[in-house]
């Protein structure tokens, strides 16, 4: 299929064709035709199936060819695209540059943590498109500085992401200042929980959906590994992983923004060049680090859940989890980044007694095998129980560690030696995945293996 049998506009295909798009993805396919017919759309797809085309373009088409339906007066907006972070903004707004080469859409981006200045002249300007993340978007509504009055096509990217950042609140009080009439509009999100079912019997007629990736699915080109470690030596762990082939770009996930700040740290201390990325880094900060790190000047970037939100790097090598994400579906979302277009990707996983209980839900999750790998000289001083319903080759009775092959034993060894290694696989292969509900079995083995090692799951007062 080609992006001309699509019905896109011949501005649009010379752009395409310049930035080396031959077949559109197969959210693109679905998507750009209903879209160009007018409809509004639920659309499954996260981050590096293409999705930002998939609405983009059927949005620019209809921004360059139809006139602006509102009358005579200032120029107000025509378009909002709605994303949860500011770097998502930032890169949707490129992309939709890039796209729309050919065609003259005055366009602003908006968000905080910057100063007003440049935001107010371009609104003042006046613009057809403005890409915005909810709280700054409402700065501008209270101030007046925006009219969005005439808004005809509404997108909301990554609205799940949105939903989960508590933005809730702040997508309606938006929703209710655009018209109610004539307006199309596109719902992007990577899972569809209740509150985005709701969002969307609120605020979209009749809207037709589409679905790419089967949600919690990754790239099939991806080797996922876990190596089990004590907490207290994970940074050693991943320095001998980074020193291991020092040329590989790197994204480390941590789960604080303190914590990744020192594992930076740590990492120029060991003469690695590395660079943080998280919430409390100003967006100057932000946009330097990830420059760095696109250009190769910086080869491992620390970065926690919602900073790396949209971090757009095509065919990263090696994603490595410091820590697990406690929500499964971020694992998704972290490994998206890797084995992009069929390249081949590497995600590894320290996971420490503390981070056991995530892995079983990532694993049931993602439905398919995790190779547990111990490194030598790294081993956990006491066994990992991963608990009595996976991951490991059997069900463990007791909820104890995975069979090893012979060598890999628990005393540390001082290095050569096997590998010892297991399997993780999920109990529950035949889940659709859509609703991130466990196997009941699998349920029930959760439950009886956390009563047995003194109840639920321990909080950690640093998260
Ligand atoms: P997205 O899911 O929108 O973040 O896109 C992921 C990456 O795929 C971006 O780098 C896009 O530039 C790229 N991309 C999107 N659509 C295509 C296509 N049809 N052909 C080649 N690359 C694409």
């Amino acid at each position: 299929m080609s992006f001309e049998s699509l019905g896109l506009a011949p501005f649009l295909l010379r752009a395409l064709a310049e930035q080396g798009y031959e077949t559109p993805t197969p959210i693109q396919q679905q998507a750009i035709p209903l879209a160009l017919a007018g409809h509004d759309l639920l659309a499954g797809a996260q981050t590096g199936t293409g999705k930002t085309a998939a609405f983009g373009l059927p949005l620019l088409q209809y921004l360059g060819t139809e006139p602006q339906k509102v009358g005579p007066g200032p120029r107000k907006p025509r378009a909002l695209v709605l994303t949860p972070t500011r770097e998502l903004a930032t890169q949707v707004h490129d992309s939709l540059r890039g796209y729309s080469k050919y065609l003259r859409i005055p366009s602003a981006v908006i968000y905080g943590g910057v100063g007003m200045g440049n935001q107010l002249d371009s609104l003042r300007r006046g613009v057809d498109m403005v890409i915005a993340c909810p709280g700054r978007l409402i700065d501008h509504i209270e101030r007046r500085s925006i009219d969005l009055s005439g808004i005809e096509v509404l997108i909301l990217d990554e609205a799940d992401r949105m939903l989960d950042m508590g933005f809730l609140p702040s997508i309606k009080r938006i929703l209710a200042k655009l018209p109610k009439q004539n307006r199309q509009t596109l719902l992007f999100s990577a899972t569809f929980p209740e509150s985005i079912k709701q969002l969307a019997m609120e605020f979209m007629r009749n809207p037709r959906e589409v679905q790419v990736t089967p949600q919690n699915t990754v790239a099939e080109t991806i080797a996922h590994r876990v190596h089990p470690v004590d907490t207290a030596r994970k940074r050693e762990l991943l320095l001998h992983l980074l020193g291991q082939d020092a040329r590989v770009q790197t994204l480390v996930f941590a789960k604080t923004k303190h914590g990744s700040d020192k594992l930076a740290t740590h990492l120029e201390k060991a003469g690695i060049q590395a660079a943080a990325i998280h919430g409390n880094k100003s967006q100057g900060q932000r946009l330097r680090a990830l420059g760095d790190f696109k250009s190769g000047k910086v080869k491992v970037l620390v970065a926690t859940d919602i900073a790396a939100r949209g971090i757009d790097i095509d065919q990263l090598p090696r994603v490595i989890n410091y820590d697990l994400p406690m929500v499964a579906e971020d694992y998704v979302h972290r490994i998206g980044r890797t084995g992009r277009n069929g390249a081949n990707g590497e995600a590894l996983s320290l996971v420490s007694q503390e981070d056991a209980k995530y892995l079983r839900q990532i694993v049931r999750m993602l439905g398919r095998d995790m190779e547990i790998r111990d490194l030598p000289g790294f081993e956990p001083q006491v066994p990992i129980r991963w608990g009595n319903s996976a991951p490991g080759k059997a069900e463990q009775p007791g909820g104890q560690r995975p069979p090893r092959k012979p060598g890999g034993g628990r005393g540390r060894r001082p290095s050569g030696g096997g590998e010892g290694q297991a399997h993780a696989h999920a109990g529950n292969r035949g889940g659709n995945g859509r609703s991130g509900a466990r196997a009941p079995a699998a349920a029930h083995a959760h439950q009886r293996n956390q009563q047995r090692n003194g109840g639920g799951p321990r909080r950690d007062a640093n998260r």
